[in-house]
Formats: C-alpha cells, sequence, structure tokens
C-alpha cells in the first residue's frame, strides 16, 4: 500500500549546512539530534563510561565530557574509543587539550570564544588539525563567558553582543576555510536565548545547537528549555538540542527527546494521555496513570495509551487511542483501536492495560 503520511510537523527546517559529528549527521536534513554531558570526572575512565553507556541506553545521541585538566585529557582517548556514541571534548581554555582531543579521536571539540582570543595564533592551526582529522568543531558562545570586550560595547550578556561574538568567532575558522562547526549562543534567560538564536539564524547557515544555559533544576529547567527550544523549533531553528538540568543527564535526555516527540521532529514512542480528573472522576486516576506508566516504561513501540476517569470524555479519548480505559462505577471499559474488547473491575484495569500494550507492541515490532 501507500506508505503513511508523516506526521505533521510546524514549520520547514531552516537550511543549515551540514556536518558530521563523528556518525551522527548534524544539520541539513539530518534529524534534530539529543546531547548530554556526563557529570563524572572525565579522568575517571570507568565512570565516566559506564554513564555515556547510561545516556546511550536513554536515546542520546552525542556526548560531550569536559577536558580541564591534562587527566581529563589523558583519558579522552580510551572515552573515544569505547563510547557507543560520538564523543565531544568540551574545552574552555587551553589550545593544547583541543589538540589532544582532535589525537584522541574525539568526534567534535567545543570551544569558548570568550577566550579564544588567546587561541588567535593557534585558530589555524586547530582549523587545520581538526579538518585533517575529520573532527567538528562547536563554538560555544556563553553568557558568563562572553569576550570583556563586546560585554563593555553592549555592558551586558545582550542577543546582540551574543550574536556579534559567535559571528566573529565563525569568521576566524572561515578565514582559513574551515566550515565544519556549528554554534550556541546560550543564556540562562529562554527570552534573550530565543532572540539571540532568531538574530543567528539570519547570518548565515551554521547549523545550530540549541540551549538555554544554568537552566536551573529539573522542574524550572524543564519548562525554561521546553519554552524556548519550543519556540526555536517549531520555527525550524535548531539541529541538536541539550537540554541543562541540574539533575542526571539521563532526565536532560528524556526531557530532550520528549520535546522534539511533541513536535513530531521524532517519532512519538510511549503517550500516556490521560485526564486531569475532575469532581466527575469515579476512580483514582493520577495513582491509575502512574501505574500504567510505570509498568510500560522502556516500552520502545508508538503507542497511545488514554486513562480516562470517567464516562464523559473517558470513551472518546479511549476509542482514538491505540488503547484505553474508561472508568465508571468501579468498572474499567478497555478499548482497543476503538473497539470496547473487555470491561474489567477496577482492581484489574493496570493488569489488563499492561498486557494489552504488550501484546499490541509485539505486533508491531514483528511487522
Ligand atoms: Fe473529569 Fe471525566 Fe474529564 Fe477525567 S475524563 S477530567 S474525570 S470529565
Amino acid at each position: 500500500g501507500l506508505p503513511a503520511m508523516p506526521p505533521p510537523v510546524l514549520a520547514p527546517r531552516r537550511k543549515s549546512r551540514k556536518i558530521k559529528v563523528g556518525t551522527v549527521d548534524v544539520g541539513g536534513d539530518a534529524p534534530v539530534s539529543v546531547q548530554s554531558m556526563t557529570t563524572t570526572l572525565t579522568s575517571d575512565v570507568n565512570s565516566t563510561l559506564q554513564q555515556i553507556a547510561e545516556l546511550t541506553a536513554a536515546g542520546c545521541d552525542i556526548v560531550r565530557v569536559a577536558c580541564p585538566s591534562q587527566d581529563d585529557a589523558d583519558a579522552l582517548p580510551e572515552i573515544a574509543q569505547h563510547s557507543q556514541i560520538p564523543v565531544i571534548a568540551d574545552i574552555h581554555f587551553q589550545p593544547k587539550y583541543v589538540f589532544a582531543a582532535i589525537d584522541a579521536g574525539c568526534a567534535a571539540v567545543r570551544v569558548n570564544p570568550g577566550n579564544i582570543r588567546k587561541f588567535d595564533d593557534q585558530v589555524g592551526a586547530i582549523a587545520k588539525a581538526a579538518a585533517d582529522a575529520g573532527v567538528s568543531l562547536r563554538i560555544g558562545v556563553n553568557a558568563g563567558s562572553l569576550d570583556k570586550r563586546l560585554l563593555e560595547k553592549y555592558g551586558k550578556a545582550t542577543p546582540e553582543a551574543l550574536v556579534e561574538s559567535a559571528v566573529w568567532e565563525a569568521s576566524l575558522f572561515e578565514e582559513h576555510d574551515f566550515h565544519d562547526f556549528k554554534i550556541s549562543v546560550k543564556h540562562n534567560d529562554p527570552v534573550v536565548m530565543v532572540q539571540a538564536y532568531e538574530m543567528l539564524a539570519e547570518r548565515g547557515d551554521w547549523p545550530l545547537h540549541l540551549g538555554v544555559t544554568e537552566a536551573g533544576p529539573a522542574f524550572q529547567g524543564t519548562i525554561k528549555s521546553s519554552v524556548a527550544f519550543g519556540h526555536l523549533l517549531a520555527k525550524g531553528i535548531g539541529d541538536t538540542i541539550r537540554v541543562s538540568l541540574s539533575a542526571p543527564p539521563v532526565e536532560e535526555v528524556k526531557v530532550g527527546l520528549q520535546i522534539l516527540q511533541s513536535l513530531n521532529l521524532r517519532e512519538r514512542k510511549l503517550e500516556i494521555v490521560s485526564c486531569p480528573s475532575c469532581g466527575r472522576a469515579q476512580v483514582d486516576v493520577y495513582t491509575l496513570a502512574e501505574e500504567v506508566t510505570a509498568g510500560l516504561d522502556g516500552l520502545e513501540v508508538p503507542l497511545r495509551v488514554a486513562v480516562m476517569g470517567c464516562v464523559v470524555n473517558g470513551p472518546g479519548e479511549a476509542r482514538e487511542a491505540d488503547l484505553g480505559v474508561a472508568s465508571g462505577n468501579g468498572k474499567g471499559q478497555i478499548f482497543v483501536k476503538g473497539e470496547v474488547i473487555k470491561t474489567v473491575p477496577e482492581s484489574k484495569i493496570v493488569e489488563t492495560l499492561i498486557a494489552e500494550a504488550m501484546r499490541i507492541a509485539e505486533g508491531m515490532e514483528t511487522t
């Protein structure tokens, strides 16, 4: 038959050039990728590789590791070799670590333009080493480490200051005919951040790495990043994203993937459609939704499961989903693809939904 129509997106992607971060394409028509950063000491190779494995399992596409010391630089070859996903070395001050990261087999290096003046005479050498090794770079402009000259000119890290820094830094590499880099202009204020990326998107075809820096603890950071990324991605701006949270990095990946799925930039996996509950509810919706979510954790198939508290909107939503329950009078009507397949007592709702979800998932995996 005809191939299924892809789900709608809010805007076409901005045309950016494509670069490689190891095996992952960034920019152009490549899917928007999700990044995170390890929190272990990079020099602790085993812990770092363990965390990278967890990030990989959570769906992370690219991982970044900090490299503030020689011990960290020394650990890079082993990390780059054993990581299942491309590794980016994050380097702030020392050009020598940039060369070490390239030699170590890292897929990319992030450099900080607030400090890069010290690189000035080395920009050409960095560009050449990166080009020879097929390594890409990220110019990481950050409000907190903006060049002094620009801070004086603008008074603070305004969108204009961030963009001027980025464009100037890009020109330093472009003068050496090096183009394999992406750019970020991060700020902790989503409004400033969005303005900076919108401005930057107009100035060139560089692939853009989105980030709200120091976004905060999980709840606040999730919302700040979702609002800012959502605004930009909905306009087609953004080629790779990193959600920064003061929380375990696996949480950053989950949030990042969920943002992309919400905008149909990634295939939606498990989606629980549950009602907020109200005075009409005849069942404890929160507990029911939580138990179903927990029971289906890790299910890697696109499945929409509706958990509804009563029969007002319940049957309608449950019918629209792949699978659902509408509760009432101590019972649950279980729907599969719009058909009531059975009615079970309240105590059996969770196990019945989980069993049906597994059955549907098996069918999906084999077709
Ligand atoms: Fe209330 Fe029923 Fe709607 Fe849930 S489905 S919010 S219980 S009316």
